[in-house]
């Protein structure tokens, strides 16, 4: 048996234990066995980050570039294996699989430009014969805490720029899905990084990742994924005096106004709803629907979904792959369960599906005659559910959209310029799409919310240096 190993300060090691990964369209079938860390490896992994800084913090651009370039450019030519790796462990479905591989290839190569572009200001100073030097500096070791529904892209936006700026890494991927994140290491191992820049640590949050949580040698934590644990990432974050940056939950509005064209707004609601089994923190999860079209919208998108193709990530024609695991899969049901019970009514799907080979087939639920106050509208689902809420018009639509604790993606349907101008202005989300799903976004430009969904600096784009370096100011007098 192969053991996935994790690797510290140069080497790889086994862990204190190692644990199987499974196949959710096929439970049959194990993908791979991958060691999980200890709080020693961890304390390991952090010494040799720390050991390894202040050489990498001063390497020269020239290198940093090429071996971000390399990563990227070996991501790329290997983009179909590591999608099926992807969509066998995750279950998205393979397109959308080697997509979200390309887009890693993607956010690598942006990254090893933006090294060669770091810059800083000087100006003049309020007192005669001073001048004032602006200058970005890393920020130390980073802590990169990931979730398991982008397993290669998420870990890729906080890896690229934390060693474009000149940061060691120690790297914690989900439990549920080592293997993509596993590959990714070896290709940067490989890339030619000294000995304790970065550092793999794979294993369980209680385990690996409170063990980083609570290490005052990390001097800043990237997280993304639930509220509750970003609460305890903050929390432990602001005992130890360390920067800290989370994106967490969403509970994204759709907006879809009479004069929408309905076919512009089905296609948006079905992708962004239930694409990628709805297991995207950017899914359209409440149809916030104006009365006018009401009835022809909830009809033609019920066709929509009832054309879907729920089956094996892989199998060509698969439109929606299975959910995760059997947790998400018992919180999915759950929530269609309460819905019903609130009063909902569930207009389509559902219904746990059997398929040729065992694994957790959900067919995507919509539900109508849905309220603002209810579980389903409030709290983030994170499977192929959403609600239509019917409202009188477009004061009523941006009302209930923001009537949210989180603010992540919002969007809006129409051929009013008036409307999406208005709607742009004042949703309360980081980020608003117009005629366009909520989910699906560039790498080259900032991503991230508001309220309860996000905190701190925003990542990707060139704003990701906000998080990933330290501003000093100097004075000299010459
Ligand atoms: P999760 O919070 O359970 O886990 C995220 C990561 O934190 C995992 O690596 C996990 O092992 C680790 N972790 C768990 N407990 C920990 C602890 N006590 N200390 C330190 N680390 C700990 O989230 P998940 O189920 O993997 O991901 C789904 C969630 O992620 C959803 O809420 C989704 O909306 C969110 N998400 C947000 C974004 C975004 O950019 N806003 C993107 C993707 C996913």
């Amino acid at each position: 048996m192969t053991v996935h190993q994790n690797f510290i300060a140069g080497r790889w090691t086994d862990g204190a234990e190692a644990a199987e990964n499974y196949n959710p369209s096929n439970t049959n079938e194990v993908i791979g066995t991958y060691a999980r860390a200890s709080r020693k490896d961890v304390d390991d992994a952090i010494a040799a980050a720390r050991a390894a800084l202040p050489a990498w913090s001063r390497s020269g651009i020239q290198q940093r570039h090429d071996i971000l370039k390399k990563v990227g450019d070996e991501i790329l030519a290997r983009k179909d294996e590591l999608g099926l790796l992807l969509a066998r462990e995750e279950g998205k479905t393979l397109p959308e699989a080697v997509g979200e591989v390309t887009r890693a290839a993607q956010i690598f190569d942006f990254f090893s430009g933006e090294v060669l572009r770091l810059a800083g200001e000087k100006l003049a100073s309020t007192r005669p014969g001073i001048e004032v030097e602006i200058t970005r500096e890393p920020v130390g070791v980073v802590g990169i805490i990931t979730p398991w529904n982008f397993p290669i892209a998420i870990p890729a936006w906080k890896i690229a720029p934390a060693l474009a700026y000149g940061n060691c890494v120690v790297f914690k991927p989900a439990d549920l899905v080592p293997g993509s994140a596993w590959a990714l290491s070896d290709i940067i191992i490989r890339a030619g990084l000294p000995e304790g820049v970065f550092n793999l640590v794979m294993g369980r949050g209680s385990v690996v990742g409170e063990a980083m949580l609570n290490d005052p040698r990390i001097d800043a934590i990237t997280f993304t994924g639930s509220v509750a644990t970003g609460k305890k990432v903050a929390s432990a974050c602001v005992e130890n005096m360390r920067k800290f940056q989370l994106e967490m939950g969403g509970k994204n509005p759709m907006v879809v106004l009479d004069d929408a064209e309905l076919g512009v707004a089905v296609e948006a609601c079905a992708n962004g709803a239930f694409f990628s089994t709805g297991q995207r923190c950017t899914a359209s999860s409440r149809l916030v629907v104006t009365e006018g079209i009401h009835d022809r919208f909830v009809s033609a998108l019920t066709e929509r979904l009832k054309g879907l193709v729920v089956d094996d990530a892989v199998k060509s024609g698969t439109h929606i792959g299975p959910v995760v695991d059997q947790n998400q899969l018992d919180q999915d049901l759950s929530y269609i369960d309460i819905g019903q019970k609130e009063g909902a009514r569930l207009a389509w799907g559902g219904e746990r599906l059997k398929r040729d080979q065992p694994g957790f087939y959900l067919q995507p639920a919509l539900f109508t005659e849905t309220s603002a106050d209810m579980r389903i509208n409030r709290e983030e689902i994170f499977g192929p559910v959403a609600s239509v809420m019917r409202v009188k018009d477009y004061d009523e639509a941006l009302a209930v959209a923001n009537d949210t604790i989180f603010g992540l993606s919002a969007g809006i349907c129409t051929t009013s310029l008036k409307h999406a101008s208005h709607f742009r202005r004042n949703v309360e989300a980081g980020m608003v799409m117009v005629n366009l799903p909520t989910a699906g976004v560039d790498y080259h430009v900032p991503f991230g919310g508001r309220k309860g969904s996000s905190y701190g600096p925003r990542e990707q784009g060139r704003y990701a240096a906000e998080f990933y370096t330290t501003v000093k100011t100097a004075y000299t007098q010459p």
